[in-house]
């Protein structure tokens, strides 16, 4: 027997209450029963989006499906929109964009720097007619967390322009202040942040996002927000929606709000300072710049003379950790620990643990328990 722990930014853990809602016997999804949950739902996505002005809407889909449904209701083939990306998440997105025929203007970053909101702010005085800014506010790929409250201050100016944000790993990790800070769409999905599996993807759209999507002439039927909201007056869905993964969103949200939003993005800066401290005592670099590193999840250098991918297989396969190894370019050069989601402060201890075992079987020098030992410092609230 091994017993499993999933350390990795999407798919994260589901809590057993949650995957236990999902066991029930289906109901139909026309029933007053279901309309509650819709109701619910719908509620608790506000709650956790910091949002009254904006509507939530649920999609059957991963992050990715909500991602080309903002596309889709918002803007017209040729529309000039401006994304700034500095990691894999903001790449699909400007993909997506191309795909749909608009004029993508991108502000190209490397994956270990932050967007700068004044090159945004410069770029919109240029091009007054640009009518969208993409900005990905916890980029998974690369650990680094954009400050999308100043870029929304920046957007505000420009009536005829929205702001979307990518938030599918910063939901429930980071502060994502939806009114405040006019961001007019904001993503997430169900098997990051809300404790869910994979298969449910949440937007938020505010008064004017709605004003973008009546202009928007691109094709769309499955994704047509407008759908989606007719239903949701009736507490309902316009398809089938995903039944058992709704009554599991009405789940983890009730732990949510049980726990507090301010409490849930305070664990998670907690877990994040606990995992950094401990990779850098056992002599790692951090990958992610320490002007904008995230709560969700942390990429780690694999030290000189070491193989990250047979790094990640020995945590699997002796250890039973799974965490996440590095995309595209660096694919075998960094290591990214996910503590998004269903995470607690001993989750830490066990995978820094592992990885101090992996990195002794690998021969790298350093002393063992040091890891864990700083890890364990910042749990107990002692300042190093
Ligand atoms: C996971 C993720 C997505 C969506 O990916 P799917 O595999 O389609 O769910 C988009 N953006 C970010 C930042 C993500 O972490």
């Amino acid at each position: 027997m091994k017993k499993k722990y999933l350390m990795t930014p999407g798919p994260t853990p589901v809590p057993p209450e949650v995957l236990l809602t999902q066991a029930r016997p289906i109901i139909h999804h026309r029933t007053p029963e279901f309309d509650q949950v819709v109701q619910n739902c719908v509620e608790g996505l506000k709650y956790v989006f910091q949002t009254e002005k904006s509507d939530v809407l649920i999609f059957a889909c991963s992050g990715s499906g909500v991602m080309e449904s903002s596309v889709v209701n918002c803007f017209c083939a040729g529309d000039e929109i401006l994304i700034a990306i500095n990691g894999k998440f903001g790449q699909r997105m400007e993909l997506i964009a191309k795909a749909y025929g608009l004029e993508v203007s991108v502000l190209e970053y490397g994956w270990q720097e932050v967007v700068n909101p004044l090159d945004i702010a410069e770029y919109l005085e240029k091009h007054p007619s640009t009518r969208g800014v993409v900005v990905t506010q916890s980029e998974t790929s690369s650990g680094v967390l954009n400050n999308i409250e100043v870029v929304g201050d920046i957007v505000k100016g420009y009536p005829e322009c929205i702001f979307i944000v990518d938030s599918i790993t910063g939901i429930g990790a980071v502060d994502c202040k939806t009114d405040e800070w006019g961001l007019d769409v904001v993503m997430t999905g169900s098997q990051k942040g809300l404790m869910l599996p994979p298969g449910l993807a949440a937007v938020s759209v505010s008064p004017k996002a709605w004003a973008a999507s009546e202009r928007s002439t691109l094709p769309k039927f499955y994704f047509d927000w407008k759908k989606y909201l007719k239903s949701l007056a009736q507490n309902t869905t316009p398809f089938t929606p995903a039944v058992s993964l709704m009554i599991g969103l009405d789940a983890s949200l009730k732990m949510m709000r049980e726990e507090g939003m301010e409490n849930v993005i305070a664990r998670h800066a907690r877990l994040a300072e606990a995992t950094r401290q401990g990779v850098v005592a056992l002599g790692l670099e951090l990958f992610a710049p320490a002007e904008g590193r995230g709560n969700a999840v942390t990429p780690v250098w694999v030290p000189e003379g070491i193989d990250g991918k047979q790094l990640v297989k020995i945590m699997k396969t002796k250890h039973g950790v799974t965490i996440a190894g590095g995309q595209d370019d660096y694919a075998g050069r960094i290591i990214r620990i996910g503590h998004l989601g269903y995470f607690d402060d001993l989750d830490i201890i066990v995978t820094l643990a592992a990885l101090e075992m992996a990195l002794l079987e690998l021969e790298f020098d350093f002393e063992p328990g040091s890891g864990v030992k700083a890890a364990e410092a910042v749990l107990m609230g002692v300042k190093s």
